[in-house]
């Protein structure tokens, strides 16, 4: 049989780091196995569509590279995928499961429902819901009649159509995650399948997708495992095999860190966009123009944008709550799918760390030739209309690609070698500018209008034989150096900025800070 997974996100706003994780995981799986890895999108709740959100997950997915094989925009012999198009097909499934006594038309308005809670609740009943007991006092098909049912249906008084659970009976069913799962049917109410709009809810379009998508296997996050056991019930209700379920674990909040990455305050539950936000990191993947709670337009910057590649972030997100039973942490796309197997999900949540990805970026950065890194440089650079030969971008790449975490950093921690620094660090003037510094300074750069082969070396060589004749130690100069030609207390190897910079730039700056810094 064909393993045929899906992602069925809805479109409800930017794609959270946890539905790619999802995403990956079903792709992974779906790979491995030589299966098919579908795209559903669940727009069934018209109140939370927010347009644009479905483009966004395909260039999200396209960005990350999971390669949708089957679904809403690549077609495929189930079409269409997107479950607003399917209305005809849920209003049909939903009358097989009235007809045969699985459902039924409830009537009741919110005030009324609300009206049986309070009274319920003051009855001191502890649950409240919808339920087997309680429907027996509300209005719906099943008390009122075929024929008032009929006369209200059409005098077009609203309806749902509600999941009538048994009162007794035993539910079970195997997670691939978390073994056998037994619930009983008394905990469960009488969902809502059809909403009053004509359009279903989730449960129902959900598992009627599933079964007409031949879906066999539903990979998706610990928060639907509450939803699994009615959803395994319709599947007996229609005389369906379920398919087999996975639920991931969840994400969890980081704990609050201090800038050394000590702990602060240790947090509980799920990762959300407030936590991302408060502790400023992405999110989304890919940069989200959304609104807040406050309905005020923000922009959230994706991942892709921060300058993550997408390499890491996989390799970031696979081992967020999978491992491979060794201590590997680097695999490639490849290697992730030989190793995957859900069985070595682990069940318990996995608290998320900024810090792993941000590592696992620095690994894949490094691992990038110096020629693509530059190629890179020259081009952010040409943005910005500042010219720069691939020879330089290259230097700079060797400069500083042990120092950066992200591709960016790059050139913008080195604009210093494109012009001149117009300020210098106050407090390395304060106490790394004197006389003496000054003075060897100046002799240095004296010195260096003999030399005819200037590099790096060179540099270094004139340097040091300046400070042999004045008998001092090379640390009384270098930070007066590096606040001559970079403006900074801190930096890259200067020999190396020197050699960038070139001869006369060299002297220039050192001309220049003497004439603003004084001697
Ligand atoms: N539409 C649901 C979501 O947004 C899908 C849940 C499922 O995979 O069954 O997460």
């Amino acid at each position: 049989m064909e393993i045929r997974v899906r992602f069925a996100p809805s479109p409800t706003g930017g794609l959270h780091i946890g539905g790619v994780r999802t995403a990956l995981y079903n792709y992974l799986f779906a790979k491995k196995m030589g299966g098919k890895m579908l795209l559903r999108i669940e727009d069934t709740d018209q109140k939370r569509f927010v347009p644009g959100a479905e483009e966004y997950i395909i260039e999200s997915l396209k960005w990350v590279g999971i390669q949708i094989d089957e679904g809403q925009g690549v077609g495929g012999p189930h079409a269409p995928y997107r479950q607003s198009e399917r209305r005809e097909i849920y209003q049909q499934y939903a009358q097989q499961l009235l007809d045969a006594g699985h459902a039924y038309y409830a009537f009741d308005t919110e005030d009324e429902i609300e009206a049986m809670r309070q009274r319920l609740q003051a009855a001191g009943a502890a649950n409240t819901s919808y339920n087997a007991l309680t429907r027996t006092q509300m209005r719906n098909s099943l008390t009122l009649g075929a024929d008032e049912t009929k006369r209200l249906m059409d005098a077009g008084t609203p309806y749902v159509v509600r999941a009538k659970i048994p009162l007794k009976e035993e539910i079970r069913f195997k997670d691939l995650i978390r073994d056998w799962q037994v619930v009983h049917a008394n905990t469960l109410d009488d969902k809502v399948l059809m909403k009053s709009d004509g359009l279903p809810t989730y449960h129902l379009a959900n598992i009627v997708d599933d079964h007409l998508m031949q879906i066999t296997h539903v990979i998706r996050g610990e928060e639907w495992l509450p939803s699994a056991p009615l959803h395994v019930l319709l599947y007996k209700f229609f005389g369906w095999q379920a398919p087999q379920f996975a639920h991931l674990p969840l994400i969890l909040k980081p704990d609050l860190l201090d800038e050394k990455g000590n702990v602060i305050e240790v947090r509980h539950g799920k990762l959300s966009k407030r936590d991302a936000d408060e502790m400023n990191f992405p999110i989304f993947p890919l940069t989200w123009n959304g609104t807040n709670d406050n309905d005020e337009d923000i922009t959230s910057v994706g991942y892709r944008e921060a300058g993550y590649y997408t390499d890491a972030l996989i390799n970031f997100l696979a081992l967020l709550g999978w491992n491979d039973g060794s201590d590997k942490e680097f695999f490639t796309v490849d290697e992730l799918v030989q190793s995957f197997s859900l069985e070595r999900v682990h069940k318990a949540g996995s608290k998320f760390d900024i810090r792993k990805a941000k590592w696992f970026n620095q690994h894949y950065l490094r691992a990038k030739s110096d020629t693509e890194l530059a190629a890179g440089v020259v081009e952010a650079l040409k943005r910005q209309n500042i010219a720069c030969t691939t020879e330089k971008a290259e230097k700079i790449v060797r400069l500083m690609k042990e120092r950066v975490t992200f591709p960016q950093e790059i050139h913008e921690q080195t604009m210093f070698l494109f012009a001149a620094s117009e300020t210098y660090d106050a407090t390395a003037v304060q106490t790394k500018w004197n006389a003496e510094a000054a003075g060897l300074l100046s002799n240095f750069k004296d010195e260096l209008t003999t030399l005819t082969d200037f590099n790096a070396e060179a540099a270094k060589h004139t340097l040091h034989v300046v400070l042999e004749k004045a008998g001092v130690k090379i640390g009384k100069v270098m930070p007066a150096l590096r606040l001559a030609l970079t403006g900074a207390a801190n930096g890259p190897d200067l020999m190396q900025i020197m050699d960038i910079l070139g001869r006369d730039e060299t002297q220039n700056r050192i001309a220049l800070a003497l004439g603003k810094l004084g001697r």
